[in-house]
């Protein structure tokens, strides 16, 4: 029997949900490239529920329990006193979510004697030192796609809220104002813009997809082409590299996953390469860029704005210089985790739960580790290599908020 440590955000501060805004969500089949969304026998949970925080449990306890196995769920992951540390020792399989991710370095790798199983409920393991998995045979799984049109549509509100300058108009508003040239002084229309994406596999697909009818002129590189149809369908300029995209565009999206190709890509040096006033919006994970360098560039003006929803570590000490630099429109990382997004990545680790408790093979597009190697979606995507270093700083968070009658969660 196997005993299951599941590492989920706090519940909300005003406890676990009672009711919800809305009756259901839409029932989603298939993802645009034809891809099935998950597939388990049977699910513990009704779809719009609050699944990612402690209390939701990824609707796992029943289907586990059932099965004699052990479902042990926390929410404290930092430190070498956390639960999330004590209960590792003798975990065989470890589920995890990008948002609050449990990081699994190479020294917890080495204290997991048991561990057979990581699984990212949600999409990027780059919080699990991929290097040490191989080296442990530790397998390594993610629900792919289960989030990609989530964060695709967060991207598209933080480009907009970036270009027509929406928070600080929010904010005049909220204040008591009506400071119309206030607002408008750094207000721009969309329309007609160079935007590029970063990486266009299935999130960045689903942004120029969906900015398409703004009326902008559409870049992307990648390490692969996109089709010739699909080029010509939405418009698209290649870039053999990131620097010829940076020179021509007015907004970037970044949406490469980190690994050693990508950690520390948008450095000051190609900041600089970047038209004055660009915007940036990163959902894909925080050490893509230079912590400091974005902020060096917003105080100067080479940035006109930087939106995202990824920080590193995570979650980020109180004093994090992104939570307080001009002209930034950040959110914690929330794109992925919607109720309607949840909903998908609860039900794709039950799939990938079944299978392996089955000795059936996990869906290929879900591996990113398997057998000592790059697997799978991993192999196509990543590179071998750990991006986890640094990561003990988010313990500082979690130490600070533990004062008496002071909520985790909160900034
Ligand atoms: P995909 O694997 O579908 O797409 C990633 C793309 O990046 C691929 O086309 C890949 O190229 C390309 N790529 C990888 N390395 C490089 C490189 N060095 N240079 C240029 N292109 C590169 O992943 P998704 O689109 O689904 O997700 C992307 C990332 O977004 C995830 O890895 C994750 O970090 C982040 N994410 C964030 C979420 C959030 O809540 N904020 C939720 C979900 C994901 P190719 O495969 O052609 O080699």
């Amino acid at each position: 029997m196997a005993k299951v440590l599941c590492v989920l955000y706090d519940d909300p501060v005003t406890g676990y949900p009672q009711s919800y805004p809305r009756d259901d969500i839409p029932v989603i089949e298939r993802y645009p490239d034809g891809q099935t969304t998950p597939t388990p026998k049977e699910i513990g949970f009704r779809p719009g529920e609050l699944l990612g925080s402690v209390s939701g449990e990824l609707g796992l306890r029943k289907f586990l329990e059932s099965q004699g196995h052990t479902l042990v769920v926390t929410s404290d992951k930092d430190g070498p006193r956390s639960t999330f540390e004590r209960e590792l020792k003798d975990a065989d399989i470890v589920i995890s979510q990008p948002f609050w991710p449990a990081y699994l370095t190479a020294e917890r790798f080495r204290k997991a004697r048991n561990l057979k199983l990581a699984i990212t409920a949600g999409i990027g393991s780059d919080h699990v030192d991929l290097q040490a998995a191989m080296e442990h045979g530790v397998t390594v799984a993610e629900v792919t796609y289960s989030n990609s049109i989530s964060v695709a549509e967060h991207v598209v509100m933080m480009v907009l809220a970036l270009v027509r300058n929406y928070l600080p108009s929010h904010e005049w508003v909220v204040k008591g104002g009506w400071n119309i040239a206030d607002c408008v002084m750094r207000a721009y229309d969309l329309e007609g813009m160079n935007v590029g994406v970063v990486g266009s596999g299935r999130i960045g697909r689903a942004v120029l997809r969906r900015l398409k009818p703004f009326d902008v002129k559409l870049h992307y590189t990648d390490r692969h082409r996109l089709p010739e149809d699909v080029e010509r369908e939405l418009g698209l300029t290649f870039h053999p590299d990131v620097e010829s995209l940076v020179r021509v565009c007015d907004v970037v999206s970044i949406n490469v996953p980190l690994h050693p190709e990508t950690e520390g890509l948008f450095n000051d040096e190609l900041i600089g390469k970047m038209k004055r006033g660009a915007y940036i919006v990163n959902t894909a994970r925080a050490k893509i860029c230079d912590r400091d360098a974005i902020v060096r560039a917003l105080e100067s003006g080479r940035l006109a704005g930087y939106a995202g929803d990824v920080w590193f570590p995570q979650p980020p000490p109180r004093n994090h210089p992104w939570r307080k630099m001009p002209y930034e429109a950040m959110t914690p990382h929330v794109s992925g985790s919607t109720l309607s997004a949840q909903a998908r990545y609860a039900a794709g680790v039950r799939e990938i739960l079944e299978c392996w408790f089955e000795n059936r093979p996990i869906r290929d597009e879900y591996l990113i580790v398997k057998d000592g190697q790059l697997a799978g979606a991993g192999a196509h995507s990543y590179s071998a290599g750990d991006t986890t270093a640094g990561a003990e700083e988010a313990a500082r968070f979690r130490q600070r908020s533990r004062r008496p009658g002071e909520a985790t969660q909160q900034p």
